[in-house]
């Protein structure tokens, strides 16, 4: 069921020489219970779609909807939605309670059941023993999940989060990832998430919408996103990825025969309804690519030599020079005893497994 849709939502801000459309006819359905980010880099309008949903700011032109009905006129306070922002905004003076009942009682609660719900949600949370501190009391950790109790309290339909985890260091970041991701699923409460950091987006959402210039360029799940990238910004963005030139020719069988660098030709199955011929670019996914000692390669490799080599412990990222000016990122798992170690200078032949190419 859908919760939230933009329907050719647009967001111009200033005009004449400092027009800026943040927005260009948005168009996206969110669902109940899910988890749906928005990502892509900074300035590609994000916040200003969350702040539109939000009730924030006001579409230039498009349609907000909630549950179908036209959302346009209704301020922020009078919307089932709440948000958390990246700064925490506690009440300092106030008790890590009375933080979270503020708004209950603003909303003609009473006091017996606001604290009540306020305990509730402490449990939710995990930090029940600390509602008796103020803020400065607790680390940047507990005081992002304050602020999650207080916007998830009044019970919203949807809770905005706009980038709420990027003040935080990597490990506290993981471990919120995580408390995120539960408390959405424990509550059923549609998140809407914005992250411009394609590995979070990937690991919490149930689906992403990338963006650029204003625009949504792909929905899907993040497997999607991954594997079958719509163009070369998302390829690029979401994962590492490689590109090369290559030439396409139809076979008659079909199938269609690629050429990439020192004339080594691949048979494509399969491409894309659609898909012109001719000179292309291909991506291709570092750890879909493999290594072999020279001695082990044959006309299906591409040869090259190990320009340099990045160990990671999980894994070990080998540039390939192709020569011509083309080198390839090569990721190979550590662990499984079925690789090779390549240095530096070494000869090698490349596998290039046909189903991994877009
Ligand atoms: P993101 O959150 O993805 O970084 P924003 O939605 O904040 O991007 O901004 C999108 C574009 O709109 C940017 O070019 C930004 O400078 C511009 N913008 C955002 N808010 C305003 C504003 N209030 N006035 C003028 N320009 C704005
Ligand atoms: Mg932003």
């Amino acid at each position: 069921e859908v919760v939230i849709s933009a329907r050719s939502v647009s967001k111009i801000f200033g005009s004449g020489a400092d027009k800026v459309t943040a927005l260009d006819a948005v168009s996206v359905d969110i669902f109940q219970n899910e988890f749906f980010t928005m990502l892509g880099p900074s300035g590609c309008g994000k916040t200003t779609l969350l702040r539109l949903i939000g009730g924030f700011e006001e579409a230039s032109s498009g349609k907000i909807l909630l549950e179908g009905n036209e959302l346009n006129d209704l301020p922020p306070y009078k919307r089932p939605i709440n948000t958390v922002f990246q700064s925490y905004a506690l009440f300092p003076h106030l008790t890590v309670r009375q933080n979270i009942t503020f708004g209950l009682e603003m909303q003609g609660i009473d006091r017996a059941k606001a604290n009540h719900r306020a305990d509730e949600m402490l449990e939710l949370v995990r930090l029940a023993q600390y509602g008796d501190r103020v803020p400065s009391q607790l680390s940047g950790g507990q005081q992002q999940r304050i602020a999650l109790a207080r916007a998830l309290a009044p019970a919203p339909k949807v809770l905005l989060l706009d980038e709420p985890l990027s003040a935080l260091d990597l490990k506290l970041r993981k471990e919120m990832q995580v408390e995120l991701k539960r408390l959405q699923t424990e509550t059923g409460i549609t998140f809407v998430f914005v992250t411009h950091d394609q590995e979070e987006a990937l690991a919490m959402s149930d689906r992403i919408a990338v963006m650029q210039f204003g625009k949504i360029q792909q929905i899907g799940a993040p497997r999607e996103i991954y594997d079958e990238p719509t163009d070369r910004f998302v390829a690029d963005f979401i994962g590492d990825s490689n590109f090369l030139p290559g030439n396409l020719v139809a076979a008659a069988n079909g199938k269609h025969a690629l050429t990439l660098a020192n004339q080594h030709v691949i048979e494509l199955p399969s491409v894309r309804s659609g898909q012109k011929t001719g000179d292309v670019t291909i991506s291709i996914r570092p750890e879909r690519l493999g290594l072999v000692a020279e001695n082990l390669a044959d006309q299906t490799h591409l040869m090259g030599s190990v320009k340099s080599v990045i160990y990671f412990g999980t894994d070990t990222t080998y540039e390939i020079d192709l020569g011509n000016d083309q080198t390839v990122k090569v990721r190979t798992q550590n662990g499984t005893g079925a690789m090779d170690d390549f240095g530096r200078g070494e000869r090698v032949g490349v596998h290039v497994p046909a189903d991994a190419i877009r």
